[in-house]
C-alpha cells in the first residue's frame, strides 16, 4: 500500500485495527496464471467419465435439488444459493454451515472426491446470512472513489463467507449502469466504465485476498458479461410481470460495448477473477449466453481469462424454447458451467446427447471442465491433505465489532453531501432537542435494501446492525433530547428535524421504474416538518438518485446514504462531522424524469453532475 493511502485512511477516523492495517501493508504477488495448474489438472481428467465431466459443469440449487445424495450420484461440480435459497433449519450462522459442511462431504463421497464450489450471492457482505456485516451496496462504494476500503471490504465478505464454508461468492457486479431506471442500478460502482473496471478490480483483490489458494480468500467472479447495464428501455414481460430494461437487448455496435461494458472485464482478468458470469441480457437481439464472439473470442482468446464462465440462473433456457438447441448454442459459445438450479439432470443428459451425436465436440467439454478444475486446483480443492470444510477459528470473527468498524467507514465515505444551506451541517452534538423523523429512519432492511436476508429484501429487523435513529442517539450528548416519528409529527420546537426519506428494498427487474420521483408518504412527512419551519437535514435511503422535486427547497441540507448496510452509526459520524464529506457522485442526478436516461446525455443537464459532492466549510 502507498504512504499516501496509509496516511488516508488513518486520517479517516478511529484508525483501523492493527491486523488490518498489517493486511494492507503486505504487498499481494502477482496471482499465478491458472494455466499454470494445467499439470495437475490433465491427468485428473485423462481419468475422468463422461458422466464425471458432465458432472463438473452442473450447478444446483440448495432448495431445488430434489435429493441431496445427487450430488454425489451425479457428481456434481456445484451448489448455489440463490437468493431465496437458505437452509431448511433456519437462516443463521449455524444452519448455513451445517448445509455446506454436510453437502461437501457429500461430493467428496464420490471416486474422484472432488469437492463442490459452494456459491452465493455475497454481494455486500455475507448478504444472505442473518447476523453478518453488511457493506453499503457497490453504488455507494463508487461514491468513496476509494479502491483501497473497497478491497477491505472484499476480504472482510471473504473471511464471513469461508467462516460458514462457502468458497465462491457471485460478486462483483461490474455493471456500468447507463438508465437509472434499471433496477440493478446499485449494484454497480457507477456510469462511467473506468470506475467501476478499478473498484471492480480492487473487490476482486478483497475477495480473493492472499491468492485463490487462501483459506480465507473466496472465488470471485465478475457479473453480468456483458452489457447488462446498457438495456433499452423497452417494457416487456419476465414471468407474470412487466419490467422495463432488465434482462433487455443492448443495441450498440461492438466498438460501444467495448468502450462502454468492456473495461471492467479487462481488469477484472487482470486482476485474475477465477470467474466470470455470463449475462441474461441480449446484444442486439441475441442472448449474450450463445453468442461465440463475446464468450469465447473476445474473453477467452482475446484478453485470455483463463478461468471458467457460468451461466446465470436458467438463462440458458432462454436462449431458444428448444432446450436441446439451447445448450448446444451455451456450450458451442464457450459455456463452462450452467447453474440450472432444479434441471441439472436435465441439463446433464441433454448434454450427453449432444456430445453422443457429435453436435458438441468432446474437446469443447474438456476445455470446459478442464478450467473448472483450474479454478479448484488454484484453491487448494484438488488436494487430499487440505481441510475442505469450514474452518472453525474463523467464526468468532464473523459479524464482529473489527468488520462492523470497517462498514462504518465504508458508509460514511459513501456519503454525498449535496446541499447544506448556511453550512447548517455539521450538526453539534450538543443541541437540546433533535427530531428523527420518516419510516427509513429506523429500519436495517431499508438501509441494506434488496439482496439481503432475502432476494428482493424487505423493511424491518431483517438481521442485527444500528439503525440511522440509533446512530444518532448514540452520537449526541447525555442531555440532547432525541424524538422520533415515523410520519413527521413531533418536529416543532426541535432544534432540527433530520428526515430519512427513500426506496424500499427490491431487486433486479422487480425495481424497474419509470417513475424515480420521492414517495408520496416520503413527501408528506417533509411537508408535515417543513410546516414547522424547524430546520430539516433530508437523508436519502436509495438504490440510485431519485427526483426530489419541492424537497430539495425544503431542506436545508440533503445528504445521498445510498443502501449503506447495517451499520448506520456512519450516517451519524458525517451528521455530526466526525467524519467530513468526501463521497462524490458515481452517477449525474437528474432534476425530473425528463433528463432520464442521463447516461446518454450531456453533463450539463444534471441537476448534480458526475463527481458532484460538497464538503464542510467549517468543523462542528
Ligand atoms: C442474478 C445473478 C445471481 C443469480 C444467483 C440471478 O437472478 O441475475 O446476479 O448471481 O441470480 O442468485
Amino acid at each position: 500500500m502507498q504512504r499516501r493511502q496509509l496516511l488516508g485512511a488513518m486520517a479517516a477516523g478511529a484508525a483501523a485495527p492493527l491486523a488490518l492495517r498489517l493486511s494492507r501493508l503486505a504487498a499481494q504477488p502477482a496471482p499465478p496464471p491458472l494455466s499454470a495448474f494445467d499439470a495437475v489438472v490433465m491427468p485428473l481428467l485423462e481419468r475422468m467419465t463422461l458422466a464425471e465431466k458432465l458432472g463438473q459443469m452442473a450447478q444446483g440449487e440448495l432448495n431445488e435439488i430434489k435429493d441431496e445424495n445427487d450430488v454425489e450420484r451425479l457428481a456434481l461440480g456445484s451448489v448455489l444459493s440463490g437468493g431465496n435459497a437458505d437452509p431448511a433449519a433456519g437462516n443463521g450462522f449455524g444452519p448455513w454451515s451445517e448445509t455446506v459442511e454436510r453437502l461437501i462431504r457429500s461430493s467428496l463421497s464420490t471416486r474422484l472426491k472432488i469437492p463442490i464450489l459452494y456459491g452465493i450471492d455475497a454481494v455486500h457482505g455475507h448478504s444472505n446470512v442473518e447476523g453478518a456485516v453488511i457493506f453499503p451496496h457497490n453504488i455507494g462504494l463508487g461514491c468513496t472513489r476509494d479502491p483501497t476500503l473497497v478491497e477491505d471490504a472484499g476480504r472482510i465478505t471473504a473471511l464471513e463467507v469461508r467462516a460458514t464454508g462457502i468458497q465462491w461468492s457471485f460478486a462483483p457486479c461490474v455493471a456500468v449502469p447507463r438508465d437509472i431506471r434499471w433496477g440493478r442500478t446499485y449494484e454497480g460502482f457507477g456510469e462511467d466504465p473506468a470506475l467501476v473496471a478499478e473498484l471492480g478490480a480492487a473487490a476482486i483483490r478483497g475477495l480473493q485476498h492472499g491468492g485463490l489458494g487462501s483459506p480465507e480468500a473466496v472465488l470471485a467472479c465478475a457479473k453480468h458479461y456483458v452489457g447488462d447495464g446498457g438495456t433499452t428501455y423497452a417494457p416487456h414481460a419476465m414471468g407474470n410481470r412487466t419490467v422495463l430494461l432488465d434482462q433487455g437487448d443492448t443495441q450498440v455496435d461492438e466498438a460501444p460495448l467495448r468502450r462502454l461494458y468492456l473495461p471492467p472485464y479487462v481488469a477484472a482478468v487482470k486482476a485474475g477473477v477465477g470467474s466470470i458470469m455470463v449475462s441474461y441480457n441480449s446484444w442486439n437481439g441475441v442472448k449474450v449466453s450463445g453468442i461465440h464472439r463475446l464468450l469465447t473470442e473476445i474473453l477467452k482468446q482475446e484478453l485470455g481469462f483463463e478461468g471458467f464462465l457460468i451461466s446465470d440462473y436458467y438463462a440458458i433456457g432462454q436462449i431458444d424454447s428448444d432446450y436441446k438447441s439451447a445448450v448446444k448454442q451455451a456450450v458451442n459459445a464457450g459455456m463452462d458451467m450452467a447453474m440450472e438450479p432444479a434441471r441439472y439432470e436435465r441439463f446433464i443428459d441433454t448434454l450427453r446427447e449432444l456430445v453422443m451425436e457429435g453436435q458438441v465436440a468432446m474437446a469443447r467439454i474438456d476445455d470446459a471442465v478442464k478450467r473448472i478444475l483450474r479454478v479448484k486446483a488454484a484453491m487448494g480443492l484438488l488436494d487430499p491433505a487440505r481441510n475442505h470444510l469450514a474452518d472453525r477459528a474463523l467464526r468468532d470473527s464473523f459479524g464482529s465489532n473489527e468488520h462492523r468498524a470497517a462498514a462504518r467507514r465504508a458508509v460514511r465515505a459513501s456519503i454525498v453531501l449535496l446541499k447544506n444551506a448556511d453550512g447548517i451541517l455539521p450538526l453539534a452534538k450538543t443541541a437540546k432537542h433533535i427530531h428523527v423523523a420518516g419510516k427509513a429512519a429506523d429500519d436495517i432492511g431499508m438501509q441494506c435494501g434488496g439482496w439481503t436476508i432475502t432476494w428482493q429484501g424487505s423493511a424491518g429487523p431483517v438481521t442485527t446492525g444500528t439503525t440511522i435513529r440509533a446512530g444518532i442517539e448514540g452520537s449526541v450528548s447525555k442531555k440532547t433530547r432525541v424524538t422520533y416519528s415515523d410520519d413527521g409529527k413531533g418536529a416543532q420546537r426541535a432544534d432540527v428535524a433530520i428526515v430519512v426519506v427513500g426506496e424500499s428494498p427490491y431487486a433486479e427487474g422487480v425495481g424497474d421504474r419509470s417513475d424515480l420521483a420521492l414517495s408520496a408518504d416520503d413527501v408528506a412527512v417533509v411537508e408535515r416538518v417543513a410546516e414547522t419551519g424547524t430546520p430539516m437535514i433530508v437523508i436519502v435511503l436509495s438504490g440510485r438518485p431519485l427526483v426530489l422535486g419541492s424537497t430539495l427547497d425544503r431542506a436545508a441540507a440533503v445528504l445521498a446514504a445510498w443502501l449503506p448496510g447495517t451499520e448506520g452509526a456512519g450516517v451519524a459520524d458525517v451528521l455530526f462531522g466526525d467524519y467530513a464529506p468526501t463521497g462524490k457522485l458515481s452517477h449525474r442526478w437528474p432534476a425530473s424524469m425528463a433528463d432520464v436516461p442521463l447516461g446518454t446525455r450531456t453533463t450539463s443537464e444534471a441537476l448534480f453532475p458526475y463527481g458532484f459532492g460538497l464538503a464542510y466549510e467549517r468543523t462542528a
